[in-house]
């Protein structure tokens, strides 16, 4: 949740809260402002059992930008299911737009002499196709993103592509949506972290983020037992029907307010036609 810009009345309780004193909920174009006793929590963890008991791998990128169609992977974290973690640097031979440089930290200077792109993603490919064979679930934060981008590399490279569709996918965004209907507000990786208690002390550091966008997935599988309980196979049903939700819901905000329209089928793949996710 992302802390209010403007003072205002809790909308909950109707007590004053002070710029940046309580939290900013609700609907893309509705806002409402919310003290800190009205912050909403989440369950509590429970003893069930679910995919979350299975160790899960998790992937992600520090790119050039916001387009998974046209901009590059900079860095890589791969963290597999067994407890070794593999990270990376790619000298992408294209400009780095300083405000991407802002984001991350990454600049042309400090990749200079680290693998060419085919070189790299080759190795990156592998490990994914690896997790399909191995029937072992992926975590990404807006798989959307990562993966079309993933996938673009490949065709820019002339790299094969992993199975795509056997690929079990495990996307704590679009999960969240799902439960929260996006009634809280902005709900990138940090958003969410600091909702379930989760430690992302390194934002915007590839390895730091795939470790919490992994420790969410647990944490959602702990809190939530009836989304816990199917198998991975349903949960990619369940997560492509919430995006699909999610981008209609969007679009409908979108339509009036002149803003870009989500591809209700984009998960966990854009349609290489469409531009994908707007929330790297
Ligand atoms: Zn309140």
């Amino acid at each position: 949740m992302r802390t209010n810009k403007y003072a205002g009345l809790c909308a909950d309780c109707g007590v004053i809260v002070a710029i940046a004193a309580g939290w900013l909920i609700g609907l893309p174009g509705a806002w409402r402002t919310i003290c800190p006793g009205c912050q909403p929590k989440p369950p509590a963890r429970a003893d069930h059992p679910g995919w979350h008991e299975v160790p899960l791998a998790s992937l992600d990128f520090e790119t050039t930008g916001v387009d998974p169609l046209t901009d590059r992977v900079l860095s890589f974290a791969l963290l597999d299911d067994r407890g070794h973690d593999y990270t990376g640097l790619i000298d992408p031979g294209v400009e780095i737009p300083p405000g991407s440089v802002a984001v991350h930290g990454l600049t042309a200077e400090s990749l200079r002499g680290a693998p060419a792109p085919a070189e790299a993603l080759v190795e990156v490919i592998a490990w994914v196709q690896d997790l399909i064979d191995r029937g072992v679930g992926l975590v990404v934060f807006n798989a959307a993103y990562d993966l079309t981008m993933l996938r673009a590399e490949a065709d820019r490279w002339g790299l094969g592509q992993p199975d795509w569709h056997r690929l079990l996918v495990v996307d704590p965004f679009v999960i969240d949506w799902g439960i929260e209907r996006g009634a809280l507000g902005p709900r990138r990786l940090t958003d969410v972290a600091a909702y379930y208690s989760v430690t992302l002390d390194n934002a915007h550091d590839a390895g730091a983020d795939a470790r919490a966008a992994r420790e969410i997935a647990y944490e959602i599988g702990r809190r939530q037992p009836t989304i816990a309980a199917g198998t991975l196979d349903d949960l990619m049903g369940w997560q492509r029907y919430w995006f699909a939700e999610r981008a209609e819901d969007w679009n409908r905000y979108a339509a009036t307010a002149g803003r870009s329209l989500d591809d209700p089928q984009g998960w966990p793949l854009a349609r290489t036609t469409v531009t994908a996710a707007r929330t790297a």
